[in-house]
């Protein structure tokens, strides 16, 4: 096993590692302080330096590299701010590798190049106010009539509600209960009968826009529907590869206060000499450095395995679970080690605490990956209803 990036794959982290640290700060602090989404002109720069769809096919406009190259672009990206980063996860690792690989030609032709030049965002529905962890109790309808499916329902959490131009959104297009009866359907953000409730305000995640939303007889054409009622298992195989952005993610905020802290642990002197002379902050700092390792080996495994496909729900799982517990832990450890300066928000570790909790309930709450695991162990699904 080689576990070394290739020549070209270290250019290409140098060169978004050096645009981001040079052209995003200021745009992040902005986005932190305002709480409003990334602009459409950050999205075409993006756009134009080929960081968005870096995994789809050069034929929809993407850079036809791999997920691992898509890693490594998020990953610099995502370091300055996951606020920031956001449109770059959604193209690369979000609802359009859905389309890319579950999509009719004509869905991916009309939808995939205005992602990849950051025309549109395209964000995923699928949680509602009785569907969280229980995802298939969902109850959102999607009617199909003739030429056209009309939707009546609500959602809850979506990261872009409001702000994002196209939805994927999970909806019951049968009567079977359960799994069944789910397929998915593209909603565009201006469709009548489509509406969204108040803005909500995470703890962190600020600039990444969720408020319910509600679809009150909202009619798609047919050709909108991305998978029929039976085709709950795609959209899942689809979700082990947003698993793996969600770890990047994770991975980006933790390795991003890990690397200030570590800076910071050199300079700051108490009793006459550098924290980092001490030796229960030397444990601290390699503690921290053994969980981003182990986190990085668990993402690269699941996205190398998969090549140009989906990864496992094994690997993406563990992989996400990990990555979250330590993104917690790690900034946690960070924002300590910086004393008062650490909880003051004149610095960044504050922030990057906020935003590593969220990656551990985005995506599928972390509780909810170690059943996955345990039930790819033993080979079968484990029913969370029986009583
Ligand atoms: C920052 C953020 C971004 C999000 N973005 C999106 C998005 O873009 N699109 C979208 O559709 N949704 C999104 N969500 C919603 C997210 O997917 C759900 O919050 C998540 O699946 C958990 O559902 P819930 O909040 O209803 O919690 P619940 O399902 O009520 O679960 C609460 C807790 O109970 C425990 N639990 C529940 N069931 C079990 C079980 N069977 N076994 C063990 N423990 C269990 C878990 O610890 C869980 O954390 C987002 C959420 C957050 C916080």
């Amino acid at each position: 096993m080689d576990f070394t990036l290739s020549d070209e794959q270290l250019a290409l982290q140098q060169s978004v590692r050096k645009f981001a640290q040079q052209e995003l700060p200021d745009i992040a602090r902005q986005i932190e302080e305002s709480d409003e989404p990334a602009s459409i002109e950050l999205r075409r720069r993006f756009g134009e330096l080929g960081y968005l769809g870096v995994n789809l096919d050069e034929q929809y406009g993407g850079a036809g590299m791999s997920h691992l190259d898509a890693v490594i672009v998020l990953e610099e990206i995502a370091k300055i701010s996951i606020a920031v980063a956001f449109p770059v996860f959604e193209s690369c690792f979000g609802p359009s590798l859905a389309i890319a690989h579950f999509g009719s030609d004509e869905m991916r032709s009309r939808i995939l190049p205005r992602v990849c030049a950051g025309e549109i965002v395209v964000a995923v529905s699928m949680s509602e106010p009785n569907a969280g962890s229980a995802l298939t109790d969902l109850s959102t309808q999607a009617r199909v009539e003739s030429n056209r499916v009309v939707l009546n329902g609500s959602k809850r959490w979506c990261s872009g509600a409001g702000h994002s131009e196209a939805y994927i959104v999970y909806c019951r297009m049968d009567d079977i209960p359960g799994a069944k009866g789910i397929g998915a359907v593209l909603v565009d953000k201006d469709s009548a009968g489509f509406s969204f409730g108040k803005r909500d305000h995470h703890m962190g995640f600020r600039g990444v826009a969720s408020a319910d939303m509600y679809f009150d007889n909202v009619e798609v054409p047919l050709q909108n529907v991305l998978v029929a009622a039976g085709g709950f298992g795609k959209l899942m195989d689809a979700f082990d590869l947003e698993r793996c952005g969600n770890t990047t993610m994770s991975l980006a905020v933790a390795q991003s206060a890990f690397d200030y802290v570590l800076e910071y642990c050199q300079v700051r002197q108490q009793f006459g000499k550098s924290l980092i002379d001490f030796q229960a902050v030397q444990l601290q700092i390699a503690e921290m450095k053994m969980k981003l390792e182990a986190s990085r080996l668990l993402l690269y495994r699941a996205v190398v395995n998969a090549e140009k496909g989906l990864p496992s729900i094994a690997e993406s799982s563990v992989a996400k679970c990990f990555a979250n517990e330590a993104a917690r832990e790690v900034t946690g450890k960070a924002m300590q080690l910086m004393g008062g300066y650490g909880y003051s928000k004149e610095f960044p570790l504050e922030q990057k605490l906020r935003d590593a909790w969220g990656w551990g309930i985005a995506g599928g709450a972390i509780d909810i990956q170690k059943v996955n695991i345990a039930a790819s162990l033993v080979g079968r699904r484990f029913n969370q209803r029986a009583k």
